[in-house]
């Protein structure tokens, strides 16, 4: 399958789930991980209006980033787990970052983020399930982490991510649904109006639970090497 078509049928499939479950298709943003593929396939995404793409590695992001920087308006968004001594290289390209997990990680990179022109948008992981997810925030340490970004003027507050673990629906319509219900306990949509949930198998249950942001690879770009 083409990039082509494998982003049409994601498209497809936003909408129809956004659709039966009464939302606005365009309350979903699609970020296209492409994590894997090369910076063709990246072209071929942006030449069918494609526009955020989700990286998960700070080098092959810096490798992309720069091989592309012909493509103004393409946003970087970065999804992966963040290592602090990474921050630097992260901040100076990514418009998002889906991953933080640490108030440390939040402080880093807000030193990092200063020299830029607009405050990074910041959401913050959340390990619902605990220990059976690999990274995130337990959700009895999430209002610390939420408010040393908020403390933090080149940083901008947008919002929760998370993981659930692979393989199961009924776990992953469950941890996005937790996760859901933890943003209403931490202010709502007015403080976190973005919630990043559902990949490739499971956007229809993470947009049946309100998804804003659906992170999705495979589905668009085929298998990664
Ligand atoms: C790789 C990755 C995705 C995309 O997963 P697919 O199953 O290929 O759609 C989404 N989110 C994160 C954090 C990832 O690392």
């Amino acid at each position: 399958m083409t990039v082509e078509a494998g982003l049409a049928e994601v498209r497809r499939r936003i909408e129809s789930a956004a659709t039966s479950c009464g939302r606005d298709p365009a309350s979903v943003r699609l970020v296209a991980v492409s994590k894997g593929h090369d910076a063709d396939s990246i072209r071929a995404a942006y030449a069918a209006g494609q526009r955020i793409f989700g990286e998960s590695y700070a080098q092959e992001l810096a490798t992309k980033a720069e091989s592309l920087a012909d493509l103004s308006d393409l946003e970087w968004h970065f999804i992966g787990h963040l290592q602090s001594n990474k921050a630097k290289v992260v901040a100076g390209i990514a418009r998002a970052i889906h991953s933080v997990d640490s108030s440390h990680l939040a402080r880093e990179l807000a030193r990092r983020a200063r020299s830029a022109s607009h405050p990074i948008h910041v959401l913050v992981e959340v390990s619902v399930a605990g220990e059976a997810q690999k990274s995130g925030v337990l959700p009895q340490d999430l209002e610390a982490v939420l408010a040393a970004v908020e403390a933090e003027t080149s940083l901008t507050l947008r919002g929760l991510m998370t993981m659930p673990p692979h393989g199961d629906l009924d776990i992953a319509r469950r941890t996005f649904e937790t996760l859901a219900s933890l943003r209403n306990l931490h202010g709502g949509a007015q403080r976190l109006p973005e919630l990043s949930m559902g990949m490739s198998d499971d956007l229809e249950v993470a947009v049946a639970a309100g998804a804003t942001m659906v992170r999705i690879g495979t589905a668009i770009f085929g298998k990664r090497e």
